[in-house]
């Protein structure tokens, strides 16, 4: 396997050579085997332990942190930059796109204000967790390859076991690091900054010139548009969707205060700092929106005729609207096993979310049961609610020309029957604070591989145990 750097050539400010600390007392404690082989590296434990912890160096050999601005809530803040990560190296992998493998927890940067640049294992493991289901069902998202215990404390409300993850992206271009860009006025960083994107994830852009920058936008929009309905089908909450943790591709990054939704509502929020619920469930599409326009902001350096340029950015964010409202459209649609769309369709379901919030279901199980009573079986395993038992009778009139069979394809391509439930992954990051290990993790997390399967699992997998309005994710921890 051959490494390189592929930021190196923005500049040292850009990509400013940072090595990891060397953890002598490293452990491997989890890897992701699958993603090893799939993307080509196929390392070994000692070449995982090794590499990861600072041990041994890969052969670029020129590890660094990337600097990047950041809207955090809504606040500009001009130099963010990897405080507590370090990008050992970019490879090839099996499928011949370009990855980048990057460690979180592996020691202080040049960026890190004050902070002690370390993980501590429960945020490293629910990233593993996370990142892991959120593939499986069928989310754009960064993944993590393995967590390693360092053998050291990290300070957090007490003493804590350190850890770090090894995550491998496609890119880690975000919406933030054209902003630092355009804050410098460096026009030819970004110029290769935006050239680095398109091979990345829009390399069928052949335009030149402004309007290669007004594609490039364009697909950005579309690739947000993707992944936030995606978020939407699956109940995620991403928690901490700042223009710094937004990647330009589209994928999934950051799992620190996130969540999945439990009892549905649109303004749900789990993360402890979003007190004025920015980034709540239902929030996500428009701020998603909003970060592409600081992306659009941004790119301004590259255009020479402002006005124009706006014009054209302003298109790509109406299409933005325009494509995330057909998809929703059509998510609810799916959801509901609607082989067809009828103009008074948008009034049944209006009236399930409203249900549905006023009730305070589970997203999931709801649903779930809705596919399951098209099933012969699991219909015990999903009970639905009784409070829906009127509207059951609407959508099964609505419905009743559709066949079955037909109703389930189209219903479980899009409601899975088994979610990364938060309180499951809390007890299990408590089961390696407490033990070191986590007995029951492997079999969740194989039966998260397949999320979309209705089968027999425990009910500890499908229920929240207790009373999750109360559940709260926490940042930076
Ligand atoms: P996040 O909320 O994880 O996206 O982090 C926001 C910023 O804080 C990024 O620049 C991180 O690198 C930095 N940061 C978070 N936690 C730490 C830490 N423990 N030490 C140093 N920097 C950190
Ligand atoms: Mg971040």
């Amino acid at each position: 396997m051959m490494f390189y750097s592929r930021y190196t050539q923005l500049g040292a400010e850009f990509a400013v050579p940072a090595k990891p600390d060397t953890f002598e007392q490293a452990k491997l404690l989890l890897m992701n085997s699958e993603l090893n082989n799939d993307v080509g590296l196929a390392w070994d434990s000692e070449e995982t332990l090794g590499y990861l912890s600072g041990q041994h160096v890969l052969s670029s050999g020129k590890s660094v942190a990337l600097a990047y601005s950041g809207h955090q809530f809504g606040h500009f803040n001009p130099l963010l930059g990897d405080g507590r990560a370090h990008l050992l190296a970019s490879f090839t992998g099996r499928d011949d796109k370009a990855y980048d493998i990057q460690l979180k927890g592996s020691g202080a940067t040049s960026f890190s204000r004050g902070g002690d640049g370390l993980c501590a294992l429960g945020p490293a493991v629910r990233e593993f967790i996370m990142s892991q289901a959120m593939k499986s069902l069928g989310v754009p998202t960064t993944q993590c390859l393995a967590v390693l215990t360092t053998g050291q404390s990290v300070y957090r409300q007490g003493h804590l076991p350190g850890a770090l993850v090894a995550r491998i992206a496609h890119s880690h271009i975000r919406v933030g690091s054209f902003q630092l860009l355009a804050l410098r006025q460096d026009s030819d960083a970004m110029r290769q900054l935006m050239e680095l994107a398109i091979a990345d994830a829009f390399e069928e852009i052949v335009a030149q010139g402004e309007e290669r920058v007004f594609a490039f936008f364009d697909r950005v929009c579309q690739a947000q548009c993707v992944l936030i309905l995606k978020w939407l089908q699956v109940g995620f909450i991403h928690g901490v969707m700042n223009t710094d943790n937004t990647l330009v591709n589209g994928e999934t990054i950051d799992y620190g205060p996130c969540a999945m939704m439990e009892r549905f509502s649109f303004s749900r929020v789990y993360s402890s700092i979003d007190s004025q619920g920015r980034y709540a469930f239902g929030q996500q599409p428009n701020i998603a929106s909003w970060n592409c326009a600081r992306l659009a902001e941004s790119l301004l350096l590259l255009c020479e005729n402002e006005e124009h340029a706006v014009e054209r950015f302003s298109h790509s964010l109406v299409a933005f609207s325009e494509t995330f409202n057909v998809g929703y459209r059509e998510l609810w649609r799916k959801k509901l096993g609607l082989l067809d769309w009828h103009e008074e369709d948008q009034g049944l379901i209006n009236e399930l979310l409203e249900l549905m919030t006023t009730h305070q279901l589970d997203y999931t199980n709801t649903f779930a049961a809705l596919t399951a009573s098209k099933m012969e079986t699991f219909q015990t395993q999903y009970p639905q609610s009784d409070v829906l038992a009127a509207w059951v009778r609407k959508w099964s009139q609505r419905t009743k020309q559709y066949t079955s069979e037909a109703m389930l394809e189209c219903m479980v391509a899009v409601n899975p029957a088994l979610i990364p439930r938060n309180e499951l992954v809390e007890e299990i990051i408590q089961e390696f604070y407490e033990k070191g290990e986590s007995p029951q993790l492997n079999g969740w997390l194989t039966a998260l591989k397949t999320p979309y399967e209705y089968q027999h699992y425990p009910l500890k997998w499908l229920t929240s145990q207790s009373n999750t309005a109360h559940y709260q994710t926490f940042c930076g921890t």
